[in-house]
């Protein structure tokens, strides 16, 4: 079997967002819109469509990082869910690097947000392109340009524009295309509700000019002979606009910025369009870079099907169907059911027993996974996040993810022995899955010792513990890991749930811990810099 689409045509990529500026409701309905899914629940009802687990649903975030496969205008679509919660950085960290590139969701009424702007600041870290979505332009109070500004003020970004709103709140009706100079006008709110190109209204004409004229001055700006036809009187052809604007978005030189409500359906079809468009393909993204097995010397692999085979295991999940499962983005080469790998990272054999691409609503056993693709493997057996698989005989261990070091502990003391034992079972297996989560026993109690990248990240481990596992335990109130872990500056992000009792309320808290002269003893100093809970309900904050 050969592949169905060529590579060029492969578009992995993740869609980033403060919580609840509508990540996963645009994610649905491009699962709709490419016509994967066709039982839309709405989000928090229990029905979405990427959120798997339960507890993710009743809280309303999503902890998991899938990935999801669909297809639009005959280009294959691999959506890596990312987290949008304080407390999961590191799952998206972990996503940003395997993805070629991002849509930053962006909520029109609330602008950038503060996980916007750590997400914003990891997708810079990897060179991620990316382009932004401001949703809810029908909410109450939403404002586009403000959105565009918040962009250039809150992130340092460089927005262009490639559409502008008709209309705001109730009744934003669509957008104008600034490349085509058309006027997309939906007929009605309902989910797969048509759509018109229409010419622009009279009373946006002049904002829509002067908005085209950004565009295209920021586009002529990627190309010489585009510059030059550009100041000889001669603007860029829609084709060649697009063009320009996918060089722009590959070389990081600016953010294009569409527009959109997911909720009431209008705007993801363009965006669809968009992610085609402009967002790169594994090739653009060009060689991978490697250590090779036997000699240690650095090395590069090309994203082609020639190249030995070479995988990243990024995401580990328990699947009700399955099993273990773990995500895997092929790099470069083929792979095949049956085929012996090599983790390369733990000088392990492997073998290949099943694999499976997942959609929406569906999963597909397939035979062979090609440079590109994003697979979840069944039946492995030690495979960690961040390993490599890969040719025994050409083996590479691809450039590894970065882990940081949990900062947050509590104590987890198991009501009985047959608690103990569930306990010591389930804690492997988390702590195989993720990179950030560590259990350790203290040497002066014997107790239990559960880290983690903040208390929510705990509060799951411990709520997939009692759910999952059925463990039975008393826990200890968390506490700063300094003892093991500080030899430097440490600065965490980490949300403070409670403190009234009243659900849903928290505060964000940053957190500066450094090792004082001494080299003994340390420093700490936390600021309220988000959330809900007013900052003198936490103890020991400023
Ligand atoms: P996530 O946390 O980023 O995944 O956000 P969700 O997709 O769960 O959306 C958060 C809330 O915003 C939900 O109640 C959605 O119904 C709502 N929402 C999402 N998109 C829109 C939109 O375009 N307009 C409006 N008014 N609400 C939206």
């Amino acid at each position: 079997m050969a592949r169905t689409h060529p590579i060029d045509r492969y578009r992995n990529f993740g869609i980033m967002a403060h919580i609840d500026a509508g990540k996963t409701t645009t994610t649905e309905r491009i699962l709709f819109y490419t016509g994967k899914s066709h039982k839309i629940g709405e989000v928090h009802d229990g029905a979405a469509t990427m959120d798997w687990m339960t507890q993710e649903q009743e809280r309303g975030i999503t902890i998991t990082s899938a990935a999801t496969t669909c297809l639009w205008r005959e280009h294959r679509l691999n959506i890596i869910d990312t987290p949008g919660h304080v407390d999961f950085t590191i799952e998206v960290e972990r996503s940003l690097r395997v993805l070629d590139g991002a849509v930053c969701v962006l909520d029109g009424n609330q602008g950038v947000e503060p996980q916007t702007e750590t997400v914003w600041r990891q997708a810079d870290k990897y060179d991620v392109p990316r382009v932004v979505f401001v949703n809810k332009m029908d909410k109450t109070g939403a404002d586009f340009y403000r959105c565009v500004q918040d962009i250039i003020d809150r992130v340092a970004g460089k927005p262009v524009c490639l559409q502008i709103p008709i209309g705001a709140e109730s009744d934003f009706a669509g957008v104008i295309d600034l490349i085509k100079m058309k006027a997309i006008v939906w007929n009605g709110e309902a989910l797969g509700a048509s759509f018109e190109e229409k010419e622009i209204p009279a009373d946006l004409l002049a904002k829509a000019t002067e908005y085209r004229g950004k565009l295209i001055e920021a586009a002529v700006d990627m190309d010489d002979a585009a510059m030059e036809a550009y100041l000889d009187g001669t603007e860029p052809d829609a084709e060649t606009l697009r063009r320009l604007v996918r060089t722009a978005v590959q070389r990081r030189a600016f953010h294009p910025v569409l527009c959109g409500s997911a909720f009431k359906n209008k705007g993801v079809q363009p965006l669809l369009d968009a992610v085609v468009d402009f967002l790169p393909s594994p090739v653009d993204r060009g060689e991978i870079k490697g250590i090779d097995f036997k000699t240690e010397e650095e090395t590069v692999r090309n994203p082609t099907d020639e190249d030995p085979f070479s995988m990243l295991a990024f995401k580990i999940m328990d699947d009700p169907f399955v099993g273990t499962i773990t995500f895997c983005r092929v790099y470069s080469g083929k792979v095949e059911t049956g085929q012996g790998v090599i983790n390369s990272t733990r000088d392990k054999k492997e073998r290949v027993g099943r694999m499976l691409l997942m959609h929406a609503n569906n999963r597909e056993d397939i035979k062979e996974a090609f440079a590109g693709d994003i697979v979840a493997l069944a039946g492995l057996k030690d495979v960690r996040t961040g390993d490599t698989l890969c040719d025994p005989l050409k083996a590479v261990i691809l450039e590894r993810m970065e882990f940081p070091e949990p900062v947050i502990t509590i104590a987890i003391e198991p009501k009985s022995k047959a608690d103990q034992e569930k306990l010591g079972l389930a804690l492997a297996k988390l702590a195989n899955e993720d990179p950030s989560f560590r259990v350790s026993t203290d040497q002066e109690s014997g107790q239990t010792i559960l880290k983690g990248m903040g208390e929510l990240h705990l509060d799951i481990k411990v709520d997939i513990l009692r759910r999952t596992y059925k463990v039975d335990a008393n826990i200890g109130a968390p506490q700063v890991a300094y003892r093991e872990t500080l030899t430097k500056k440490v600065e965490i992000d980490y949300t403070h749930k409670k403190q009234t009792g009243g659900t849903g309320q928290f505060a964000r808290v940053k957190l500066v811990v450094e090792p004082n002269e001494t080299g003994k003893g340390f420093e700490f100093e936390s600021k309220v810099v988000g959330g809900t809970v007013p900052k003198e309900y936490i103890p020991g904050v400023e």
